[in-house]
C-alpha cells in the first residue's frame, strides 16, 4: 500500500489549490509527497465552471483570467444604477479549465502532485497502534480497490447532506454565454446584481452580467430561495431577462452554466478525524450570505500549506470570523422569514456603502466599527427583530419540518 505525506481528495477549486500550494514550498524546503485523488470523469466530477472573485492586482492567477473589471454596477428594481469602482480591488473571472491548465503548466516536470483517478468512499484515522495518519479507500478508475495512507488527508468531496441549521437557503442559477448581433455590452462594467427580474414569492432574484467584449457576456439568472427551478423555469427567467430587461436583440447561446450553492448558518466541521480535515465548500469556505467561495479557498490553501511547510499541524483556519457568521445568520433568517426585502437590502447596501469597504466586508476583512457602520445602512428594525429571534430557533436538517 502506498503511503504519502498528504492525500488531497477532490481536485476542484479547493483540492487543486491546496495541492498546488503544498507542492510549491518556499525555497530550501523539500517538495512533499502529495497524492491528489479525483473522481473519474462521470457524475461525481463537476463540469467546467466560472469563478469570480476580487483581489488587488497583480494576482497569482492573472495570466489565466478570462476577464477583469474595475467598475461594478448594481441596479434596483426601477432600473436605477449604482456604479462603483472598488479600487484597489478588481473583479476577476476565471474559468476552471484555464485554472487547471495554469497550475499544470507551473508544476510541469516536477511530477507533483501524484494524480489518481478514483472514487473515494471512506476516509478514517488509522487505528491506534497502526501509526499516525489516515487511510483513504475507494474504487480506482479501472475498477480495482484503492487504499492509500497519508500522514494528513484533506477532503473536499461535497457533503452528502447539509449541516443542521436555523436557516438553509439555496443560491441557484443558470447562465448563458451569449453572442449578440449588435454591440450591446459595456465591457468595462460587470453587473453584480440587477433586480429588474420578477421577484419570487419567497427569497430574491437578480440578473448577473459579465461582459467579455461588446458582443459577448455570461448572463445569469440567480435566485436565493428554498428550492431550485426546473429547466423550463430557468429558461423562462433567462429569456425574460435577456429579451425584455436587457433588450439584447438577436443572440446565440454558445454555452450554459448552472449551479446550486448552499447558503446556511449550519456549521461545516473542518475536522474529520485526528489526521483528516475538510476543505472547500465541504469545510465551510462558502460565505453563507453570498455564496462566494473561491477567495476563501485560496486563503485557506495558503494557510494550510504554510503550516505544513513550517512543520505545524496543517489545520485549515476558519474561512470567516464568528462575527461574520453571526451577521450572515441574521441576514439569512431575515431573508427567509420575509422580514427583510432582499432586493431593497442589497441595492441599499451598494448605494450607501463604498464599494471597496463592502467587498472587504464580504471577505470578512472589515473592523468591528466598520461592520457597525455597515449595519446602520441596513433596515435596522427588521434586522434587530431577527437578532432577537435567533437564539430561540433550533438547528434543523434542511427539509425537516
Ligand atoms: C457553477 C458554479 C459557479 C460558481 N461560481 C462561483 C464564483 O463565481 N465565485 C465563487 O467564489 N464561488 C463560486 N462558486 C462556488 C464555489 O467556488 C465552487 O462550488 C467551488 O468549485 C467549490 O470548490 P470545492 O473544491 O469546494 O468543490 P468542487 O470544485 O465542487 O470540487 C469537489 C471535487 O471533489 C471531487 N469528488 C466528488 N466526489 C468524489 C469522490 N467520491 N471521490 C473523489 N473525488 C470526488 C469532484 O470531482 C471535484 O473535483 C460556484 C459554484 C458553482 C457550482
Amino acid at each position: 500500500m502506498r503511503e504519502t505525506d498528504v492525500i488531497v481528495v477532490g481536485a476542484g477549486a479547493a483540492g487543486l489549490s491546496l495541492a498546488y500550494r503544498l507542492c510549491t514550498p518556499p525555497p530550501g524546503h523539500p517538495v512533499p509527497d502529495v497524492t491528489l485523488v479525483d473522481a473519474p470523469a462521470g457524475p461525481l466530477r463537476p463540469p467546467e465552471r466560472t469563478w469570480c472573485f476580487w483581489e488587488t492586482s497583480p494576482g497569482d492567477f492573472d495570466s489565466a483570467l478570462t476577464a477583469e473589471w474595475d467598475s461594478l454596477r448594481v441596479r434596483g428594481r426601477d432600473g436605477s444604477a449604482t456604479v462603483g469602482r472598488p479600487a484597489p480591488f478588481r473583479y476577476k473571472m476565471l474559468r476552471s479549465g484555464s485554472f487547471e491548465a495554469l497550475l499544470a503548466r507551473r508544476l510541469d516536470g516536477t511530477g507533483a502532485p501524484r494524480r489518481v483517478a478514483a472514487r473515494v468512499d471512506d476516509i478514517r484515522d488509522l487505528a491506534s497502534g497502526h501509526g499516525t495518519g489516515a487511510e483513504v479507500t475507494g474504487v480506482a478508475a479501472d475498477g480495482s480497490e484503492l487504499t492509500l495512507r497519508g500522514r494528513w488527508v484533506f477532503d473536499s468531496r461535497p457533503p452528502r447532506a447539509l449541516p443542521p441549521a436555523r436557516t438553509t437557503l439555496l443560491q441557484h442559477f443558470r447562465g448563458w454565454f451569449v453572442r449578440t448581433d449588435r454591440p450591446v455590452f459595456d465591457p468595462a462594467t460587470a453587473d453584480l446584481m440587477d433586480f429588474r427580474t420578477p421577484q419570487p414569492a419567497h427569497g430574491l432574484s437578480f440578473g448577473y452580467v459579465l461582459p467579455t467584449n461588446a458582443y459577448e457576456a455570461l448572463v445569469e439568472y440567480t435566485e436565493f430561495s428554498r428550492a431550485v427551478l426546473d429547466d423550463a423555469g430557468y429558461a423562462r427567467a433567462l429569456r425574460q431577462y435577456t429579451e425584455r430587461v436587457l433588450g439584447l436583440g438577436s443572440f446565440e447561446v454558445t454555452a450554459t452554466e448552472q449551479g446550486v450553492i448552499p447558503m446556511t448558518d449550519g456549521r461545516f466541521p473542518r475536522r474529520g478525524g485526528r489526521s483528516v480535515f475538510r476543505i472547500g465548500t465541504a469545510g465551510g469556505a462558502t460565505r453563507p450570505s453570498t455564496g462566494y467561495t473561491f477567495a476563501a479557498v485560496q486563503r485557506q490553501a495558503r494557510a494550510v500549506a504554510g503550516a505544513f511547510h513550517a512543520g505545524r499541524v496543517p489545520e485549515p483556519p476558519p474561512a470567516y470570523s464568528a462575527r461574520a457568521g453571526a451577521m450572515d445568520a441574521v441576514l439569512l433568517r431575515g431573508l427567509d422569514s420575509g422580514r427583510v426585502d432582499g432586493a431593497a437590502f442589497f441595492e441599499g447596501l451598494f448605494r450607501r456603502v463604498p464599494m471597496e469597504r463592502l467587498l472587504r466586508f464580504l471577505d470578512g476583512d472589515t473592523r468591528p466599527y466598520e461592520d457597525f457602520t455597515i449595519g446602520l445602512r441596513t433596515p435596522v428594525g427588521p434586522m434587530l427583530r431577527t437578532v432577537a429571534e435567533l437564539p430561540w430557533l433550533r438547528h434543523r436538517r434542511a427539509g425537516a419540518s
